[in-house]
């Protein structure tokens, strides 16, 4: 079944297009001093590496913004070509007027409404970062973030519910101030010339059923395309868990355009997870590929060593390494899927339907595995060296199976 995406236009930030007809983008963000150039380039190669089409960096201070444009050439010659987003607060008016080389480098503005500046200065200071967008031609995501919202906006909307005669309870009021906070930054900065294929929406809160509404809300009175996003989702598997049930329901309805999990990382934990978690929740929902799935059984009594998930891990590492490589080789092998099944019971069945799959021996049955290719059985594997084995049939099927790509 194909999911039909919502109608919206299309931005392009840099060469990635997000919007319209192009494929859900992936992105992240850094969590280094941004002023720290090699340790953020470090990051951003990583992230650009692990798959992140896009990635964000906080422009805080002075030296945030100064490191902008030697983050970028360093990339450039490292060969990374990702797209830079500029994570604005407060002075980010500030900081783009007073650092051309950070607002050229830079290839999209986020900014937030809430964080512009308070009374009288905000207006101003909005319209100061939408004409340096214009200027440098670059396109701006409003994110709305539920955490900094316009306090004005939100009073006047509370103040109007409860004069009403149907006042709605808090937390619906609070979801508008959200939706209309960002419409109407978007529409002031149409107003300022930013034209609408340069606007990218997004209002994140930390609750699913509040993020469920407000983009279903969002989805029906604009076409700006939507950044979907849970903010502080939290760590490990509440985060993961958090970020795929609310945005699985919305991207199911075709609504997100480009999509970022913001998983609180373990200490000294590996910041390109978000990445690989936002391409498995695409990949899983049918929306895009990234790399070959390994489909492996949950095990049970009936395998009595842990060898079958040290070899589904195994190879769910070596297809994630090998992918780089493979994908500038090989056409569609993001599409493969292998199967690592812990035995007799379901393990034929399985790994008949995969590409290649391997039935590992359960306890009492005889120490063999089969090995299938493309619903056939091709060699039964049997000794130390199973895993080493199955790991060269799978490297083997990729360059017979998927066909060279052509240098252009
Ligand atoms: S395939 Fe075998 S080992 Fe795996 S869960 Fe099923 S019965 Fe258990």
């Amino acid at each position: 079944m194909s999911i039909e995406r919502r109608p919206s236009v299309q931005v392009r930030i840099g060469e990635v297009r997000v919007g319209g007809a192009a494929p859900i983008v992936v992105q992240s963000m850094t969590n280094t001093d941004t002023a720290d150039v090699a340790a953020t380039t470090r990051q951003v190669q990583a992230l650009a590496r692990a798959g992140s089409e896009l990635v964000r960096l906080t422009v805080n201070t002075a030296e945030a913004a100064a490191a902008v444009a030697p983050i970028r050439a360093r990339l450039e010659s490292l060969g990374v070509h990702v797209p830079l987003i500029g994570d604005f607060h407060f002075n980010g008016h500030k900081l783009l007027r007073e650092h051309p080389g950070c607002a050229e480098a830079l290839a999209k503005y986020r900014i937030n409404p809430g964080n512009v500046g308070r009374g009288s200065k905000r207006d101003p200071q909005f319209a100061q970062m939408i004409e340096i967008a214009c200027r440098y031609q670059k396109p701006v995501r409003i994110g709305v973030n539920w955490g900094s919202l316009d306090p004005e906006l939100l009073t006047r909307l509370m103040d109007e519910n409860s004069a009403s005669a149907q006042p709605k309870d808090a937390q619906e009021v609070m979801r508008e101030a959200v939706v209309q906070s960002a419409l109407t930054s978007a529409a002031r900065a149409e107003e300022l010339g930013l034209p609408a294929d340069r606007i990218i929406l997004s209002a994140k809160v930390s609750g699913v059923q509040d993020l469920i509404a407000i983009y279903r809300d969002l989805a029906q009175r604009c076409r700006y395309p939507l950044h979907l996003g849970l903010t502080e989702a939290g760590m490990g598997s509440k985060g993961i868990v958090a970020s795929t049930a609310g945005m699985a329901v919305l991207l199911q309805e075709g609504i997100g355009d480009t999509i970022r999990v913001s998983l609180t990382p373990e200490p000294d934990g590996d910041r390109s997870q978000e990445v690989i978690v936002a391409q498995e929740i695409l990949q899983t929902m049918g929306l895009r590929a990234f790399t070959p799935q390994v489909a492996a059984c949950p095990g049970c009594g009936r395998t009595t060593s842990t060898f079958f998930q040290e070899l589904a891990q195994r190879i769910q590492a070596h297809l994630r390494q090998s992918m780089p490589k493979w994908r500038s080789e090989y056409e569609g092998v993001e599409q493969m899927r292998v199967a690592v099944m812990g035995c007799v019971v379901n393990g034929p069945g399985e790994s008949k339907h995969a590409n290649i799959g391997i039935s590992l021996p359960g306890t009492g049955e005889r120490p063999v595995a089969p090995v299938y290719e493309d619903g056939e059985k091709t060699v039964t594997l049997k000794g130390e060296r199973i895993a080493e084995e199955f790991q060269d049939l799978v490297e083997q099927y990729v360059a017979r199976r998927y066909p060279r790509r052509v240098s252009p």
